[in-house]
């Protein structure tokens, strides 16, 4: 995770976000500041020799919160470079939806963004997906070490098919696998995984867990093998109704499962598996900034989205798909983008 300085102190920051939600010159402001700081510099030059520029008659801001460089002459506002640059949404919707975002546990629905801001549910989505997008983990981070529990989840219909036949947990056939492995006191990494076989755990845990780190898992048979790649392998042995046994329990996987479940079944119904991976990146981002207040979490995320735009990229099916259920707004079972 990036450290970044804040430029505010934290009792600033709780008294500015709901006026920056509220006003679009206090939003402006507001971002201006987390982007700049003290000495705003031309975006395109680098030259902090720039000015706000002003309405002839008033006198007052200009109505585009345009600034200009004295250098190199050019005109450009805070949203230029940045994930808000490519929508006319207004800025004090982002940061509405921005706190929201990084202060529910359980997460923000587009829908109920749609009745607060009073904007439209297209809208809605694009700034709930380009929010995800920039709570999305850094894929520099390191592998997780220490204690780590890894277990996995299932996602998906909250009746089997056939009740009573369908098989459940890892048996299952129609709901969507999620990996996840938490260091004890420390980060977690989550992943859409298509399948439990021995070979996709295994390259999941390579992938997200340092070598030196001591494993503990249930008693699934595909990770005593995995565990052997590890300093060490605790195995607690669910079957048999044993949860704890010395430092061995899956009790904090556990645990991040179970805010993953309230807030996908609880906020948005059902989530299918090409977008499931975006409403992870929220959960794991509000666990993994869960030691921060609910300001400095927000800045985090604001942070976060500079210099993801240009990452962005919607794949041509799912513009497809939305342009399918454009009609259908309010339908939250598949969520276009
Ligand atoms: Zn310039």
């Amino acid at each position: 995770m990036k450290t970044k300085k804040h430029i505010l102190s934290n009792s600033e920051i709780i008294r500015d976000i709901p006026r920056a939600c509220s006003d679009e010159v206090a939003a402006v402001e507001f971002l201006e500041k987390q982007r700049w700081g003290n000495s705003p510099a031309c975006v395109k030059c680098g030259s902090v020799n720039v000015y706000k520029m002003t309405d002839a008659k008033t006198g007052e801001r200009n109505s585009r919160f345009l600034w200009r460089c004295h250098d190199c002459k050019e005109q450009y506002t805070v949203r230029i470079g940045t994930i808000y640059e490519e929508s006319r949404i207004p800025l004090r919707h982002w940061c509405y939806a921005f706190w929201r975002a990084a202060t529910s546990k359980k997460g923000v629905s587009a829908l109920e963004l749609k009745r607060q801001c009073q904007i439209s549910y297209r809208s809605a989505l694009f700034l709930m997906n380009r929010i995800r997008f920039a709570m999305a983990p850094d894929s520099d981070s390191p592998r997780l070490k220490g204690i780590v529990e890894a277990d996995e989840m299932y996602v998906g219909a909250r009746r089997p098919r056939y009740p009573g036949i369908s098989p459940k947990g890892r048996g299952t056939t129609n709901k969507v696998p999620v990996f996840c492995a938490v260091e004890r006191g420390g980060q977690l990494r989550r992943r859409v995984i298509p399948d439990v076989t021995g070979h996709t755990l295994r390259s999941a845990l390579h992938e997200e867990v340092d070598r030196q780190a001591r494993l503990i898992t249930d008693e699934y048979p595909r990770y005593k093998a995995i565990g052997r790649d590890f300093a060490s392998h605790g195995t607690v042995c669910h079957s048999t109704k044993e949860y704890v046994r010395g430092d061995i329990h899956t009790n904090t996987v556990e645990s991040t499962h179970a805010l993953v479940k309230r807030g996908i079944v609880g906020i948005y119904h059902n989530v299918s598996r090409e977008y499931l991976h975006r409403y992870l990146w929220q959960f794991d981002f509000m666990w993994n900034h869960r030691e921060m207040n609910d300001g400095e979490r927000t800045i985090a995320a604001i942070q976060a989205a500079e210099g993801k735009r240009l990452m962005y990229r919607e794949p041509i099916e799912q513009q497809r798909e939305y342009t399918k259920n454009r009609e259908q707004e309010g339908n939250q079972q598949v969520e276009p983008f």
